[in-house]
């Protein structure tokens, strides 16, 4: 398809120059190190945090790009996916002039994003029954669409779209497609990832936040070529992941096993919450989910909410979210916070037929 992503580019990138570290000049272990204006005493805590961390992470996408099959150079860490779904609005729309494409309902950051970098927002929504609209997307890809936006599984809707529409749109669109794979560890389908070498105008998205149990750490993934990974690094902030964020993933990554086995717990809490709440006379629908949430079509759904919140029982309100009028989402708690959200359900029906 003659992909050449110099043509993609914001053309004052081309050429940036960028900020050259201390770290990127000189990046040994071993020295007295006068170039950064650290403080060479130390810090007040008992553990020392005075020197800047590894502006390019290594050491963690090392072991990431093991674990993953893949180079160190097709993978740019960022402080939370949300930096990284910037930094590409950042890195190929221009202001003003090109557009993002959506598929709504999806995750709100895409348009924010968008919106703060003056980025217009090009919005084809999906089906009814959440489907990509493979033709109305087609219709609407031109010049200016600069990028495609896939969630995968998709959030609010909880469901994975169909792998040949996905696979069709990478291959038509005419910039770079997103398939961001935050709920994928939930899902019993494949990562893109593993098509990476197929599509250079491909970038997979996944996030430490989810699955991993690392929400508060901010720590997110995007793959994708070495071409397209070069200039996320290049318009980075220098030292956008801190040093306890990546000294707290390495030691997570090279232990796997505690955070397959909190996923199996969530996929057996999700099976469990779904039946409950199937089971509930004012649930008109609980959609199928390959994520940690359930969708759930309520009766009342926003006094169901406010209810809920009156209980000390937090979900999100979606009942105003266009395709997904009247519902709740919910994300899959442990085993006892499902019982109690179940339990305020039900004494929100009761006071529904008081009233
Ligand atoms: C939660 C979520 C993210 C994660 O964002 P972080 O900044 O990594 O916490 C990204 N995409 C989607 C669709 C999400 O739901």
């Amino acid at each position: 398809m003659g992909f050449e992503i110099e043509k993609l580019l914001r053309p004052h990138l081309v050429n940036l120059q960028p900020y050259s570290s201390a770290r990127d000049e000189y990046s040994g272990t071993e020295g007295i190190f006068l170039d950064a204006n650290e403080n060479a005493f130390g810090s007040p805590t008992m553990e020392k945090y005075n020197r800047y961390p590894d502006p390019y992470q290594w050491e963690l996408k090392a072991n990431i790009a093991s674990e993953k099959n893949l180079k160190k150079e097709q993978i740019f860490l960022g402080n939370g996916s949300d930096e990284a779904i910037d930094l590409l609005i950042r890195a190929f729309c221009e202001p003003g002039k090109d557009a993002i494409l959506i598929c709504p309902p999806t995750y709100g950051m895409y348009e924010v994003s968008a919106h703060i970098n003056d980025v217009e927002v090009v919005k084809v929504p999906l089906t009814a029954e959440f489907h990509l609209n493979e033709l109305a997307i087609e219709s609407a890809m031109s010049e200016k669409t600069k990028l495609l936006f896939i969630c995968n599984p998709n959030n609010p809707s909880g469901n994975s779209f169909s792998d040949k529409r996905i696979k069709h749109l990478i291959e038509k669109f005419p910039g770079i497609v997103v398939v961001d794979e935050a709920y994928i560890d939930f899902s019993e389908n494949k990562s893109y990832l593993e098509f990476l070498g197929a599509y250079p105008n491909l970038v997979v998205l996944q996030t430490f936040s989810k699955a991993w149990g690392f929400a508060a750490l901010r720590c997110g993934l995007a793959f994708a070529s070495d071409a397209i990974i070069s200039v996320l690094n290049k318009i980075k902030p220098p030292y956008n992941v801190n040093l306890l964020t990546q000294r707290i993933v390495n030691e997570a990554i090279l232990e796997p096993e505690k955070k397959k086995r909190m996923v199996r717990a969530i996929l057996e809490e999700r099976e469990i919450l779904k039946k409950a709440l199937q089971d509930l006379e004012i649930v008109e629908k609980v959609y199928p989910s390959d994520a940690n949430f359930l969708l759930v079509k309520v009766k009342e759904a926003r006094q169901a909410y406010e209810f809920l919140v009156s209980k000390n029982v937090i979900v999100r309100d979606r009942s105003k979210v266009m395709l997904c009028e009247g519902c709740l989402r919910i994300t899959v708690g442990t085993g006892s916070e499902n019982k109690i959200l179940i339990n305020k359900l039900k004494e929100f029906a009761r006071s529904l037929e008081i009233a």
